[in-house]
């Protein structure tokens, strides 16, 4: 019929607009490295802020002791304690209590955000058994995981650029958060000191750096997305510091916020852009990442549903609400494997009230989160190969050059299996197979929480 020739006609336009042949994601990795350079040479030289970490060593797997991390991602927050070994000693113990962020908190008031974050550390540590108890005059030592773009001053300090993923808190814009949570844990009465504040990419490179000492580059894919790795630092033209001893500085890409003319982009991230809370920023983390995978599949959907009437002559309300639909519900309909697709037609009918849908649209909709899923994943695995360029590992390795191992993590990554696989499969294709054999993905499981737990660990002050 008629409605279906629309339907399809409306799939393959959006299809041919999110292509991504080989050739044009070796252009949107040439201009990811390009704007790397850009961003190491000067500040505001790129989209890419490319930050200065301050964390210049990674850890060894020496350290010792009890600390504890504190991650805020965008969907949860986690609180950690980790017992370190010492020498040999690995991790000894570790204990975390997860939480998610009321909705209401993410716009309001720094202060509110803050005391909510401190009075869940309070209540962890509250629990906690006397043995992990600090010695008389030894303060408890903290990493603080904060995903967001933050110009830091020290490896304990730094400034919030702006919110991303959702988030839009006026008066925290351009305050330390350090002493924002300092604050708040005075008020709650706890004692404790933030040692190191570190991005989830830094943690994830640090906790996947104690397990695999090949580990230089860290990727999330989470609700945002973001990367990070070791640079020399004598390629840091921004860095007016003095060079660090081990002669590397971990740096903070912030690659959620690249974006090139090379990359796909169609009508419907147009609108969504335009729609959301941060206009013009964060492109490359709104085609790539979990916030949104699930909202570009809803506004084709509505676009389907409007002009060529697939869910029925109405439209279907709950279709027009944003962010209605998650990438975990994507997920699942993705992955369906039933011979009559009866989970994608379940969510359509728990998420959007869409009931009797025939195995004809159920089918359309599996298509259309593979064209979302895989422009994403390959476009991630773009990013990473632009990594790899400018760390000029991209042609034979020498002998004796170790490989590249890859940290991973994030719900994204860690769930959605379609993706990873799309992923991990287009940066062979892209490299070759045996170049590729010399990078490998690894997924560093809480690897940011942990990480940051070691990055205090070697930033205490009781060393
Ligand atoms: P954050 O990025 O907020 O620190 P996570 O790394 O746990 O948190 O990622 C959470 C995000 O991962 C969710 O917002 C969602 O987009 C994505 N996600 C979680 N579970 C799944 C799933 N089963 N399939 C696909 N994506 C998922
Ligand atoms: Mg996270």
């Amino acid at each position: 019929s008629s409605k279906w020739a629309r339907a399809r006609a409306i799939l393959k336009e959006f299809e041919e607009k999110c292509g991504t042949p080989d050739a044009k994601l070796k252009q949107v990795a040439d201009a990811m490295t390009v704007e790397m350079h850009a961003g190491l040479a000067s500040e505001g030289g790129s989209k890419l802020k490319m930050l200065i970490s301050y964390v210049d060593n990674l850890p060894t797997g020496d350290e010792e002791g009890v600390f504890y991390a504190l991650d805020l991602g965008g969907t949860n927050f986690r609180v950690l304690r980790v017992q370190l070994g010492g020498k040999d000693g690995g991790i000894v113990h570790q204990e975390f209590a997860e939480a998610s962020i009321p909705p209401n908190l993410m716009v309001g008031t720094s202060e509110a955000l803050f005391d909510y974050i401190a009075a869940e550390l309070a209540k962890f540590v509250a629990e906690e058994e006397e043995k992990f108890h600090q010695p008389p005059g030894k303060q408890r030592e903290l990493g603080f995981t904060f995903s967001f773009p933050i110009m830091q001053t020290s490896i304990n300090s730094g400034t919030l650029i702006r919110w991303t993923k959702g988030f839009s808190i006026d008066d925290t814009v351009g305050q330390d958060v350090v002493a924002e949570l300092t604050k708040a844990m005075q008020r709650k009465g706890i004692d404790m000191r933030v040692s190191a504040l570190v991005n989830d990419t830094v943690g994830t490179l640090a906790g996947g750096r104690f397990s695999s000492k090949d580990v230089s580059i860290a990727v999330i894919l989470g609700t945002g997305t973001n990367a990070a790795y070791v640079e020399r630092a004598q390629a840091i033209p921004k860095w007016h510091g003095p060079l660090p001893k081990s002669g590397e500085m971990v740096i903070n890409m912030e690659w959620g916020n690249f974006r090139s003319s090379h990359l796909p982009l169609t009508e419907y991230d147009h609108a969504m852009d335009t729609d959301s809370l941060n206009p013009g920023e964060q492109i490359f983390e709104k085609i790539c990442s979990g916030m949104y995978l699930g909202e570009i599949l809803r506004r084709v959907l509505l676009r389907m549903a409007e002009e060529a009437g697939i869910f029925g002559d109405e439209v279907p309300p709950k279709l027009k609400n944003q962010f209605i639909l998650r990438t975990p519900e994507m997920s699942a309909m993705h992955h369906d494997t039933s011979s009559d697709l009866r989970v994608v037609g379940d969510k359509l009918k728990d998420i959007l009230e869409i009931s009797n849908t025939s195995l004809k649209t159920r089918r359309l909709v599996v298509e259309l989160c593979n064209i979302v899923a895989t422009r994403g994943a390959r476009l991630a695995a773009a990013g990473v190969l632009g990594i790899v360029k400018k760390m000029g590992r991209d042609t034979p390795r020498e002998s004796g050059q170790e490989k590249i191992v890859v940290a991973m993590d994030g719900g994204l990554y860690e769930h959605y299996t379609e993706y990873r696989k799309c992923l991990e499969n287009t940066l062979v294709e892209l490299l070759g197979e045996e170049m590729a054999t010399s990078i490998v993905f690894e997924h560093a499981n809480d690897g940011s929480g942990i990480g940051a737990a070691l990055l205090a660990a070697s930033n205490s002050l009781y060393v």
